[in-house]
């Protein structure tokens, strides 16, 4: 097979999906080449926006803080444009203090943007917390549904014309004379003037892209309870809760090396439902309804990769998303279509640069 396309996208989770729908508004034609696996991090994620309590520093932070800011009116012409409403919390996120040294703490380490809530408030505003001293309110932090973003997210690019889609795995990238040629698992090749590498934590697998040598699969468990009225994000001293809606409440999650093993353990879901029992006791009579396990693409510095290789600019990086993917997808892709057309990008990426490592 020799297929072309202006731009190939490898990996369809929320970032290869984000780049490859912007891509395509900006008039490019774009072949999305992804094969699916166990423990993808898209849809196992908890779906947290939490920049304020996520912290990175400098420029990275204030790109963290527009990829967040730019959901409510991404979800909205999302909704006009396929019919599908994700679902967005922006209530704030809670960091409870369950001891006095967790108070200091906590106000010791908390956002310039965030205020203290005491005691009585927090068991006003959150009657599960009632047992909790008191709380760093993080306003316009919350969530986003990720598993029905993901599928909106498919809709769109199955809805746009200048989008096609190929299952396979890539094993190999060369460019030479201004082409770039994605080399398949079953030997076939697709060329394009440039490719986009969003292959999760699968990125090492890739050959002929070193930046991709960088990520690392760090394992995270999380378990789903029924909900329990809990409406704030809410993050405890070892773990946090997301309310999805009014059905379910996500508890996480541990930080694993186990290689490309996306599977759950006991070990892993005790120290889950601990954390998640520490933070609202009322789980402590809720066995979990499911409970599963994805992979994080990880960078030495938890920051992404996002720009063009350094020697070869007709291969462009948007991966490594470690911890963050969710919050910085829609941004992410917004970014890598302007850089692609030439257009001056809005926000500095100089902590991205893909020859940091
Ligand atoms: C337990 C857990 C909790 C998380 N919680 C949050 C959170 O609350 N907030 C937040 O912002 N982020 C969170 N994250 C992080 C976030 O989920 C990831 O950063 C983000 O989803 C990465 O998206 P991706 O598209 O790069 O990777 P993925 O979703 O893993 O998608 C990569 C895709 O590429 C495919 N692929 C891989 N290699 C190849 C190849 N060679 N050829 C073709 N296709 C390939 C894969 O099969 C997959 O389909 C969490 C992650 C985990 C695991």
């Amino acid at each position: 097979m020799n297929v072309t396309a202006d731009v190939v996208v490898v990996g369809s989770g929320i970032i290869g999906l984000c780049c490859a729908t912007s891509i395509a508004v900006s008039g490019k034609s774009v072949l999305v080449v992804g094969e699916h696996r166990k423990g993808e991090a898209s849809t196992a994620a908890a779906g947290m926006l939490a920049p304020s309590v996520e912290k990175s520093e400098g420029p990275a932070h204030n790109f963290a803080i527009a990829a967040r800011d730019i959901y409510p009116a991404y979800l909205e012409e999302l909704a006009d444009q396929i019919g599908i409403r994700v679902p967005l919390n922006r209530l704030g996120v809670l960091q409870v203090a369950l001891t006095e040294r967790g108070v200091r703490g906590l106000q010791k380490n908390a956002s310039p943007t965030s205020h203290w809530i005491d005691r009585k408030e927090l068991a006003h505003l959150e009657p599960t917390l009632g047992h909790a001293i008191g709380a760093v309110m993080n306003p316009e932090d919350g969530s986003v549904d990720n598993v029905i973003l993901t599928l909106a997210l498919n809709s769109l690019a199955d809805s746009q014309s200048r989008v096609t889609r190929h299952a396979g795995a890539v094993t190999k990238i060369s460019a030479a004379n201004s082409r770039v040629r994605a080399i398949l698992a079953d030997g076939s090749a697709i060329e394009s003037g440039q490719i986009v590498l969003a292959p999760g934590a699968w990125g090492a697998e890739i050959d002929g892209a070193s930046a991709l040598k960088a990520i690392t699969p760090v394992r995270g468990q999380l378990v789903s309870y029924p909900g329990i009225g809990l409406r704030h994000v809410t993050y405890g001293p070892r773990g946090y809760l997301v309310p999805r809606g009014t059905a379910s409440t996500i508890g996480g999650s541990t930080m694993e090396k186990a290689g490309f093993n996306a599977v759950t353990t006991p070990e892993g879901l005790a120290r889950v439902q601990s954390a998640a029992e520490e933070i609202a006791p009322a789980l402590a009579i809720t066995p979990p309804a499911s409970s599963w396990a994805g992979l994080r693409p990880v960078t030495p510095d938890m920051l992404p990769i996002l720009g063009r290789d350094v020697d070869r600019p007709e291969i462009i990086y948007a991966c490594g998303h470690s911890r963050n993917g969710i919050l910085l997808a829609v941004l992410t892709g917004k970014v890598i279509a302007q850089l692609m057309s030439g257009a001056p990008v809005e926000h500095d990426l100089s902590q991205f640069r893909p020859d940091r490592f």
